[in-house]
């Protein structure tokens, strides 16, 4: 039995922890989108791509030679050989990588990646901002992550500081809401909540019951298949 989750929101929602803790639950795969885009971020900004080069930057995505490599609970991100795990997580790559995703050339590039990515036997937890509304539009679930933007910056500059950067809560909150806003007005897969998706306010939860609650969905929903 497989079964599809797809989980989308803003930033800091808490997704990839959400999405990783439920994969593992499941004993799926996790494919982490975000990190296809920030990995073609990274390669545009070392190549001296300029960021409004569509063209360039479709290209750059056609050839994009990414390998995720499971690491305990996590997993490592490698472009060309070459380990970004860290790299792609960088405030410069967070500051720009809305300015790549909004061409609707490179998206169209990176879907076959992630068509490839979601092919799995077992199926496959999928998280980023159009996986209910484009990548897996027939996902056996559906969940729309939100949280107050102060909620979301404070989580995310928590996390940063733990990955060893060194940040102020201020600006992370500005680029959070900055990159929200990039995201939901550009006219590519624009983040938006799929019909059918089930959204879930993660303000007051801690991640691990919000993990929790998706996990029951999703066995929830793999019984229904099971008897169907
Ligand atoms: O998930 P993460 O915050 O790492 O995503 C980084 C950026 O990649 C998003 O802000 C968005 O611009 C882009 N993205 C996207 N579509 C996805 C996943 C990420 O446009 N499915």
């Amino acid at each position: 039995m497989t079964i599809k989750v797809a989980i989308d929101g803003p930033a800091g929602a808490g997704k990839s922890t959400i999405a990783k803790h439920v994969a593992r639950q499941m004993g799926i795969p996790y494919v982490d989108t975000g990190a296809i885009y920030r990995s073609l971020t990274w390669q545009s900004v070392n190549a001296n791509i300029p960021l409004d080069d569509e063209n360039a930057l479709a290209q750059l995505a056609e050839g994009l030679d990414i390998l995720f490599i499971p690491d305990g609970e996590s997993q490592r991100v490698i472009v060309r050989g070459i380990d970004i795990t860290q790299a792609i997580r960088e405030p410069e790559i967070s500051g720009k990588v809305s300015l790549v995703a909004k061409y609707p050339q490179v998206r169209r590039k990176l879907l076959a990646i992630q068509s490839m990515l979601s092919q799995s036997a077992l199926g496959v937890v999928m998280d980023g901002r159009d996986i209910g509304t484009s990548i897996l539009p027939d996902a056996d679930v559906k969940i729309f992550l939100t949280a107050k933007l102060e909620v979301r910056a404070r989580r995310r500059f928590e996390e940063m500081k733990r990955q060893g950067f060194d940040v102020e809560l201020e600006k992370v909150l500005l680029e959070l809401e900055a990159r929200d806003q990039a995201d939901k007005q550009r006219k590519a897969s624009p983040l938006r909540m799929a019909e059918d998706a089930v959204a879930l306010d993660t303000s007051l939860l801690t991640i691990e019951e919000a993990s929790a609650m998706v996990a029951a969905l999703c066995e929830v929903r793999l019984k229904n298949k099971g008897v169907q």
